[in-house]
């Protein structure tokens, strides 16, 4: 067994290159051309077959190795945030001032997934085991929507294990659920007039968004409790004394269950249409993403935090605590005082005394729905999925932030990074080589899925719209 993950080591300073070249690109979602390019090239090197631009999206890519079953799936992500530019330092230090960065870990999660994947590949060959490892090249998880994407052209669906992990401060395997959500821009039309000489001509497409908004505020009270709504203008009109012809406002509807946000997206929607009613305005919905919450197999879980607690923590050493010290210093204190009273830490009080996580924690989060979405959950619905997290940040680091973004670059995300390619590596060889395994694994998905099976939440025939989330 432990081979496997000697093979990792191997190609350490191969996977410490690429996190450290994707950190540096820190591209937005759908625009990582540079970030998928280096990953789709290295797996070409290392024996890989790769379809480029799979699914006609052009930073999404496939890379497969072998043939004939079992199919092992590792999902990366490589897509940065914006505005969270920084130094591997632990003083704000931007990098481009306003400029994007990798907070939230996806240099080291995108390349973890391959490494594991070129690995496994690897054992498979050396052993000569039967099975087809590919590694899923996916952009725009920050915008919910590259696996949606990926999954509406069903690129999943022949997979018989999907295997992934997220950067963050604990060691463990992850169980939550995260939420479902949908998210819209909805675009509202009216007729322009002089605001002041014949306001009595015009239709303001602003007053329309505002009367949505104030509609979607009283829709909050009568919404189940876990649900949560939040929406951005986008456009509101030009100057105030022309009355706005356009203007747009874009959505996110979350809730623990996926009925459940299509269920109040379509209040919202009556919401709009009640809003262009009183303006005399006319309404068009961009729907740019949907997606599920995550359902995790707890047998694959199982699996996972067997092979965890073979490779084993990350080895931290003094300069890389020192480093943690200093970050978790810039530390919000009343968050960190809201952290400790965490599930998490009233069963593990032993964890407050430690800056980087350095041991294991057993899967997590079952039964609990956290406020976030990931676009894991659509694969989850498809295929049985297993998630863990490695420590890549210090305890109680903000997630989406520049602190997230400096522990990104620095030796503890390297360290994390060669803990989830190891336990995702060896995960993916103790599957192969126990067939049970994955029929189990199955039995337990047929389960829970078997009211509900999937149904992608971007419809069928519309175009993809990779370049409007940030226009
Ligand atoms: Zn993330």
């Amino acid at each position: 067994m432990a081979d496997i993950l000697k093979l990792v080591d191997d190609k350490a300073s191969d996977l410490i290159r690429i996190a450290d070249a994707i950190w540096d690109f820190a591209e937005l979602g759908f625009r990582e051309v540079r970030s998928a390019k280096i990953q789709a090239d290295y797996l070409e090197e290392q024996g890989f077959r790769v379809t480029r631009e799979a699914g006609g999206i052009p930073t999404a890519f496939v890379a497969e190795w072998g043939d004939g079953g079992p199919y092992i799936g590792f999902l990366g992500e490589y897509d940065a945030l914006a505005g969270v530019s920084q130094e591997v330092s632990a003083e704000r230090q931007p990098r481009e001032d306003g400029g994007p960065g990798h907070g939230c870990g996806h240099n080291l999660l995108g390349t973890a997934a391959m490494g594991a994947a070129v690995a496994l590949k690897q054992a498979l060959m050396e052993k000569n085991l039967p099975g087809t490892v590919r590694y899923y090249g996916c952009p725009a998880e920050e915008l919910l929507a590259g696996k949606v994407y990926m999954a509406r052209e069903e690129l999943f669906s022949d997979l018989d294990i999907a295997i992934t992990w997220h950067p963050g401060s604990m060691n463990t395997v992850r169980l939550g659920s995260g939420t479902g959500l949908n998210s819209a821009k909805f675009q509202f039309f009216g007729k322009t007039a002089h605001a002041a000489g014949d306001p009595h001509n015009g239709r303001s497409a602003l007053d329309a968004v505002e009367l949505m908004n104030v509609g979607a505020n009283y829709l909050r009270e009568h919404v189940i409790k876990d649900a949560t709504i939040h929406y951005v203008i986008t456009s509101g009109g030009g100057q105030p004394n022309v009355v706005p012809s356009f203007a747009e406002v874009w959505y996110f509807v979350r809730a623990p269950r996926r009925n459940q946000v299509e269920e109040i997206y379509e209040r919202l929607v009556n919401v709009a249409r009640g809003a262009a009613l009183m303006t005399e305005t006319t309404f068009e919905i961009d729907f740019l993403t949907g997606c599920y919450e995550v359902l995790l197999n707890e047998a694959l879980a199982d699996v996972m935090w067997d092979c965890l607690q073979e490779v084993g923590p990350p080895q931290f050493d003094e300069k890389d605590l020192e480093f943690a010290k200093k970050l978790a210093e810039t530390f919000d204190k009343a968050q960190m005082e809201n952290l400790y009273k965490s599930p998490d830490f009233q069963e593990f009080p032993e964890l407050r005394e430690q800056v980087v996580h350095t041991s294991l924690l057993p899967p997590r989060g079952k039964g609990r729905s956290g406020g976030g979405s990931t676009d894991v959950g659509d694969v989850s619905w498809i295929v049985p999925t297993v998630q863990m997290s490695a420590a890549t940040v210090p305890i109680g680091c903000p997630g989406h932030s520049w602190q997230h973004c400096a522990s990104s670059g620095s030796s503890i995300g390297h360290k994390g990074m060669l803990v989830a390619a190891k336990t995702m590596a060896l995960c993916g060889l103790k599957l192969v080589e126990n067939p049970e395994l994955i029929q189990k694994a199955w039995e337990e998905f047929r389960e829970k899925t078997k009211d509900s099976p999937y149904r992608c939440p971007f419809p069928k025939d519309k175009e993809f719209p990779l370049d409007r989330f940030f226009s």
